[in-house]
């Protein structure tokens, strides 16, 4: 027999990407939106949260309680904002459901509050929910593998819509850690965010990162490999937040069967070395 719809929560439901998850929801099988919830205070508590993502009613108003969401449900989407998130993972361990976090920018001290949440919730975090960016980072690892420190080096450059918050994008950042990897160097220490000025030579082995921000860019990505004479890119376009929607719902279907811990997209889809 097969397992009814699991129903699911989206936080931050009148954002870029709470709304794409509604439209998401109903468009998939295997899955039913069963709340939505947005910050206390803002102006769509109490709206249809259909009609907020453009559907048409669908009864099911936007609440304040996310706590009340979460114990009648079997799992959260939640890209909201790292405080937000922080929060949620507190209530989704509680209520023991699957918490899948797309939400980018977060500190360590976030990770470390995910990663108890993870304890009891089954937690699936990525800066990027894509196929295409898991598979790229897959792609890029090798590549950083491949083409050594001593004569290539590797920037990373991104664009985003002029409302993102953050920068580097998480998405840069799993690029990056995937890169470190390849290579067998720490990102933290070794990478350089921002270039001004006179700057000296650049610092063979280092990771660069670029970023640009402008008009309404989903997310643009691009791992250059830059050697004497030849140049190596691997880049990655979003042209839809579908995307990044499909692939939360598919990491709360799949993480619906697995025991309590903390997961990644690359372990939902099958692409873990
Ligand atoms: P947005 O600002 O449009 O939406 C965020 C929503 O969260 C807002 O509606 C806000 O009111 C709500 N929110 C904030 N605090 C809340 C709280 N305490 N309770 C309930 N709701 C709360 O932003 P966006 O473009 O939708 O992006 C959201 C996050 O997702 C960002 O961190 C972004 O970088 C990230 N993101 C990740 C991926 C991925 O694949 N991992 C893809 C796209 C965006």
């Amino acid at each position: 027999m097969s397992n009814p719809d699991m129903k699911l929560v989206v936080v931050g439901a009148a954002g870029r990407m709470g709304q794409t998850l509604i439209r998401t929801i109903h468009a998939m099988p295997g899955v039913t939106l069963s709340a939505a919830v947005e910050r206390s205070g803002s102006a769509f508590i109490g709206r249809d949260a259909g009609e907020i993502a453009g559907l048409g009613p669908t009864g099911i108003l936007v609440t304040d309680d996310p706590l009340r969401a979460f114990v009648e449900a079997e799992g959260v989407l939640d890209f909201t904002a790292p405080a937000a998130s922080v929060e949620f993972s507190g209530l989704a361990a509680q209520a023991r459901i699957v918490h899948v976090i797309g939400t980018t920018g977060c500190s360590p001290a976030d990770e470390a509050r995910f990663a108890a949440a993870a304890r009891h919730a089954r937690v699936v975090k990525s800066g990027n929910m894509s196929l295409g960016v898991n598979l790229l980072g897959v792609l890029v690892q090798q590549a950083a593998r491949a083409l050594p420190a001593a004569g290539w080096d590797l920037e990373i450059l991104e664009m985003h819509h002029k409302h993102k918050v953050d920068a580097p994008s998480g998405t840069a950042l799993l690029l990056g850690e995937a890169a470190a990897r390849g290579r067998g160097i720490d990102l933290q220490t070794q990478s350089v965010r921002v270039r001004d000025g006179h700057t000296g030579p650049r610092p063979e082995g280092t990771i660069g990162f670029a970023t640009l921000r402008g008009g309404s860019v989903i997310g643009e990505h691009s791992v250059i490999l830059a050697g004497e004479g030849e140049t190596v890119t691997l880049s990655h376009s979003a042209t839809d937040r579908s995307i990044f929607a499909r692939g939360a719902v598919t990491a709360a279907l799949w993480a619906r069967s697995q025991k309590p811990g903390y997961y990644s997209m690359l372990d939902v889809l099958g692409l873990t070395a």
